[in-house]
């Protein structure tokens, strides 16, 4: 419902933009309540405004530290305006509604980030602030909550689109920026003090997660380390239980989430998929109509990589894939359920960590992914773009046959997960060579190449793994030569954006050397 701003309390540290708004807010003819600073500058400038110690009765007390804590602003604040009982209340006690806060808080961070001591950086934590912010922001039914000079343009041009009044959508965003503020304000005051404190800091960092547990370290027995969860219940690593094994660490929860966001992939209805996982990137993927089938053939891909491996499913752990797990030293095998007998056969290995959970992760669920900087944050969409055989464009005088296709679309999916530059190679619905992380394509595609030959040996193989694969490459070529070297240890077909500017010299080279390619329209970058 539209809600008409008669009344509003601004009480600002920042007071830019503040006499233009004072100023915008009286030729609505909005009455203007203030605390101390706020209410001079704004008489200052010759608008009229009734001091917040004139509505309470109550001086500015205690170096400001009560100001606007009462009943005759908090009243103002949270009455709910259609409820007969707070309405009398109001009536009652004489307190006047409130439809509009203007509040930025005492600058607690500018404080810190000046080298302010702990005495000073105490006092420039808000108290009265946040507390009118929380409260107006609750009831953001009848009641606006500005906290960023940004929005005050906003604010008026909502309330000259409906006569004075504001819409419920806006007054609603208002609320959910004002939690933001607050709780980025506790954030920052809690952070400071871990820091003041020499509190290790990861283990007591606050932000909107829980910490789900300490970690005995981080990457390296030097870093100390936590578990937080964001409380978005996602399946994964976060929401298994552990069955057995030893305590989960910092880089086993890395790996195990890499597998299983990679595994998750593949829908369990259509087939079995194993992907097995050695320092974020897979070693080894596969698909088949069983787990044990798929997990032999995740396993020859690179076998001296796959010990000590993550090991993710995508359907329940059966017995048959159970008793092969074993057969080598695994740090952690993730499923969606494990039989009983599975179960059983785990048991005897004490330290094999089992972690089950309820459902596997949604691939395409979109999420946000955070990355840290030095001094900042790098905030982006989780990767869930989606390549189809419809999206596909051939490129090449060959088309892929119907088997090229799968294995084609396969290595893509592959190759998402792998760290740039990624180049994957496949053969029947299993990875037969991973070049991961190199910083050039040509170096990818020839670890990719020396990864097949090397195992093709391993097994007592006449010729490479790759011979006959199917090529995925995260990102264009750039050049012929990595598509080339790929050609030349076998490879029959590619999958991979296009977009280089050389695409047409790329494309010539493919058809050169009899390769059929196709092009997705989008690439899978992963840092
Ligand atoms: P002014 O410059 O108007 O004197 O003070 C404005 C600042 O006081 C704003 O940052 C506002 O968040 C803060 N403030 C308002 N009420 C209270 C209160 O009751 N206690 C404290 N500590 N700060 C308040």
């Amino acid at each position: 419902e539209l809600h008409p701003v008669r009344r509003a309390l601004i009480s600002v540290s920042d007071k830019t933009g503040l006499i233009e708004l004072g100023k915008a807010l009286a030729d609505r003819g909005v009455e203007l309540l203030s605390t101390g600073g706020t209410a001079r500058a704004l008489r200052d400038a010759g608008l009229t405004v009734k001091d917040v110690s004139e509505v309470t009765g109550f001086p500015e007390m205690m170096d400001g530290r009560v100001k606007t804590l009462h009943p005759m602003v908090h009243g103002g604040l949270l009455a709910l305006r259609d409820n007969d009982a707070h309405v009398a209340a109001m009536e009652q006690h004489g307190i006047g509604g409130i439809d509009l806060l203007v509040v930025n808080l005492y600058p607690f961070e500018a404080t810190v980030a000046r080298g302010a001591g702990w005495d000073e950086c105490i006092e420039n934590i808000d108290i009265g602030g946040p507390a009118m912010i929380r409260a107006a922001a609750k009831n953001h039914a009848f009641v606006n909550v500005v906290v960023d000079v940004e929005d005050y343009e906003k604010l008026l041009g909502d309330m000259d689109q409906h006569d004075g009044a504001t819409c419920p959508k806006f007054r609603r965003k208002l609320a959910q920026k004002a939690y933001a503020r607050t709780a980025a304000y506790d954030a920052a005051v809690s952070n400071w003090m871990a820091g003041a404190l020499e509190l290790e800091a990861p283990r007591r960092r606050a932000f909107a997660g829980e910490l789900k547990q300490t970690l005995r370290y981080g990457e390296n027995s030097h870093q100390k380390a936590a578990f937080y969860t964001d409380g978005s219940n996602r399946p994964g690593v976060a929401t298994a239980v552990q069955l057995q094994g030893k305590e989960l660490s910092y880089n086993n929860i890395n790996d195990t989430d890499a597998a299983y966001e990679l595994v998750a992939e593949f829908d369990p209805a259509e087939s079995a998929a194993v992907a097995i996982i050695k320092h974020a990137n897979p070693c080894g993927v596969a698909r088949a109509g069983t787990l044990a089938e798929a997990y032999q053939k995740a396993f020859d891909c690179d076998r001296t990589s796959a010990f000590g491996g993550i090991v993710a499913l995508n359907r329940p752990l059966d017995a048959e894939t159970a008793a092969r797990i074993t057969e080598i030293f695994t740090e952690v095998v993730i499923a969606p359920g494990a039989s009983d007998e599975a179960k059983e056969i785990f048991a005897a290995k004490k330290n094999l960590r089992l972690l089950l959970t309820e459902a596997l992760p949604d691939p395409r669920q979109p999420i946000v992914a955070y990355k840290q900087v030095a001094g900042g944050m790098l905030v982006q969409d989780k990767d869930v773009g989606y390549v189809g055989m419809e999206d596909l464009k051939v490129v090449t005088e060959k088309a892929p046959t119907e088997a090229q296709m799968q294995d084609l679309l396969f290595a893509w999916k592959v190759a998402k997960h792998v760290k740039s530059n990624a180049i994957v190679y496949v053969k029947d619905n299993a990875t037969v060579g991973v070049g991961a992380g190199q910083m050039s394509r040509l170096d990818s595609a020839n670890v990719a190449a020396a990864k097949a030959e090397r195992m093709a040996k391993e097994l007592g193989l006449p010729e490479s793994l790759a011979k006959g694969c199917a090529v995925a490459s995260d990102a264009f070529f750039p050049f012929p030569d990595g598509l080339l070297e790929a050609a030349a240890a076998g490879g029959t077909c590619v999958i991979q954006p296009g977009g280089s500017m050389r695409d047409e010299e790329v494309i010539k080279a493919a058809n050169e050397a009899g390769l059929a390619m196709v092009f997705t329209g989008m690439r899978h970058f992963r840092h």
